[in-house]
């Protein structure tokens, strides 16, 4: 695991376990992923923003949700760029780029270049790895 940068949050394993639970600490500090059709974000199609699960920090927007058949809510976009981190990651013997909250570091998916808008880009989230707060 790279640490090139340092997150504005940082707080102890202990701390994120105990703040998180053990299934949302598996995947957004251990960088698990959720079983796909599990997550509780799936289907949500109503206005409102997607924040990171650990730290609260705005990610996403339903405006750019949408059902990619994945089994894992997917975005076009983040809603700040600068909002997400993007590393390389080779786990599982594949190339994937991985996300991650650039506030908190924590785990939220994988980046995919088969979307449906102009960028083809395809954000694959656990809905664990995040909270919806309703407009
Ligand atoms: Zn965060």
């Amino acid at each position: 695991m790279k640490h090139d940068v340092t997150p504005e949050i940082q707080k102890d394993e202990a701390a994120w376990k105990a703040q998180l639970g053990p299934e949302r600490y598996r995947i957004l500090r251990e960088a698990g992923t959720e079983p796909p059709f599990s997550g509780n974000l799936l289907n949500v199609h109503d206005d409102g923003t997607f924040v990171c699960g650990a730290c609260g920090q705005t990610l996403f927007t339903s405006d750019a949700k949408f059902d990619s058949g994945s089994g894992w809510p997917s975005f076009t976009h983040a809603e700040q760029q600068h909002n997400v981190r993007l590393l390389d990651d080779d786990s599982h013997g594949m190339h994937r780029i991985e996300v991650r909250c650039a506030h908190c570091d924590s785990h939220l998916g994988h980046v995919f270049d088969d979307g449906p808008g102009p960028s083809g880009t395809r954000y694959c989230i656990n809905s664990r790895s995040l909270d919806f707060v309703p407009r």
